[in-house]
């Protein structure tokens, strides 16, 4: 493939590009305006090649990249949704349109899973901007230049962060507290740069963050993961950008150091692989020596369906790239549009997993990323004739829990770990009053500095 066919300048329409976008234009205009009002509330951002190659507007609105990019009106709830479109359309103050936004957006849960509580280091006491460290071995980083995303997904687990509410920013403006943290946490071997989507930032401005990774004293940092959907949004960031180049050499220079550079692309659906230009990003991304991982959540409207990720996970390893995690959807946002319940997930997964050939079952799912850790459901089990999850910590805030089974009454209903009962008449959890611990000591913390 010519590399100069695929020359495509990026362009991004906002909510008040929506009547703008000609595609949009065959629906009828109540639906439109439910899409703005949609909008309104919740993150809203998509560029000309997701609007051009990956929505099938032939078969909208079911089409999965439709349902990935674009509001849908049944992601409010009828009331919260109708309060919107009476506002938009009787012209309503900017501001009486913003505060009844705010109200819907508190009530979605726009920090799940401790967040702000648990995983924001402190320094002196003092929260370290721009930091998570919830498990032992890797800390996440968030770039303040990289807080945004070539395309918003209408599930994002981070909505918040885009939709004005600027308390609950984490962005770091420069490396500097993130060295200092990690020169004194010798345990710490991974630091995920995220975002947003960090492969947004310029390569000048990427490198301002990792380059001072690679400095003496952090020989303990091992791996530099970068979490990004560029690959699926934008494949044109590692192929023909003005800086496309630059990052390639950027990548190459951090193998060079000795480090190990992991991509961790999220891949939605196999359509976003299915590109010539997507396909040329992840060849590029290889010859540095980087390795692809490739994760997603589980989405209702969108991937619920086994034969999607058998695809998928198919059509990664044949790219070269390595199927990593199943996500269930995060406890935020327009969750109830989303969900799978964990029965289901089950089902997709094991459906997936069991016609693909080995090389493809490195995944791991279906997996929630919850307070105490990442919780996979192996599977489920009969005993005395009662079924029941078999579950499984993967990654957990207290390493011990790591690899221990237990077990849930088994519930067709739940669809996250808040949602499960302990089996056996068990009170709680094995690893509840260990996590009551935690917090408790976290907030004595807090109080001791603030006193
Ligand atoms: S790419 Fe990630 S951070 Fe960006 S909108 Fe999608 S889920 Fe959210």
């Amino acid at each position: 493939m010519s590399l100069n066919s695929a020359h495509r300048t990026f362009r991004a329409f906002g909510r008040k590009d929506i009547p703008k976008i000609p595609q949009l234009a065959q629906l009828p205009p109540d639906h439109l305006l439910a899409i703005q009002a949609v909008a309104g509330v919740l993150p809203f951002r998509v560029n000309n090649y997701v609007i051009e190659e990956l929505i099938d507007w032939d078969n909208i609105p079911n089409d999965p990249m439709f349902q990935l990019t674009i509001p849908q009106p049944d992601m409010l709830a009828e009331n919260e949704l109708n309060r919107m479109i009476d506002l938009i359309r009787g012209d309503a103050d900017p501001r009486e349109i913003t505060a009844e936004a705010r109200r819907i957006q508190m009530g979605l849960n726009p920090h799940p899973a401790g967040q702000m509580e648990l995983n924001v280091p402190l320094i002196g006491g003092e929260p370290v901007s721009g930091i998570q460290h919830k498990y032992q071995e890797t800390v996440l980083f968030f770039p303040s230049q990289g807080q945004t995303c070539h395309t918003y997904c209408t599930y994002c687990f981070r909505w918040a962060q885009f939709v004005g509410m600027d308390d609950l920013k984490f962005a770091a403006r420069e490396a500097e507290d993130l060295v200092a943290y990690l020169k004194v946490h010798p345990e710490v071997t991974d630091v995920l740069i995220t975002g947003g989507d960090p492969m947004i930032m310029k390569t000048r401005v990427l490198r301002r963050y990792i380059e001072p990774l690679l400095q003496k004293g952090l020989e303990h940092i091992q791996t530099i993961r970068i979490g990004t959907k560029a690959t699926a949004y934008w494949p044109y960031r590692f192929v023909t950008d003005r800086d496309a180049d630059d990052l390639m050499r950027l990548f190459e220079e951090v193998i060079g150091a000795g480090k190990h550079l992991a991509v961790m692309a999220h891949f939605s659906h196999y359509r976003e692989l299915e590109t010539p230009i997507a396909r040329t990003a992840l060849e590029r991304i290889r010859s540095t020596g980087a390795v692809v991982r490739c994760q997603a959540p589980l989405i209702k409207h969108v991937n619920d369906d086994s034969a999607v990720w058998k695809r998928m996970w198919r059509d990664q390893v044949n790219l070269g790239a390595v199927p990593y995690y199943m996500f269930v959807e995060r406890d935020t946002g327009p969750r109830h549009y989303f969900e799978v319940p964990l029965a289901e997930a089950l089902d997709i997964f094991n459906g997936a997993y069991r016609h693909v050939s080995g090389l493809s079952r490195t995944v791991r799912g279906p997996s929630m990323s919850a307070t105490p850790g990442k919780v996979l459901v192996t599977g489920t089990c009969v005993i005395e004739g009662r079924t029941y999850f078999a579950l499984k910590f993967v990654q957990a805030r207290d390493p011990s829990w790591v690899d221990q089974v237990f077990f849930a009454e088994y519930d067709k209903q739940a669809s996250w770990l808040s949602d499960l009962k302990p089996a056996f008449g068990q009170d709680s959890f094995f690893f509840e009053k260990d996590l009551a611990g935690l917090k408790a000591q976290r907030l004595s913390r807090e109080e001791a500095f603030a006193n």
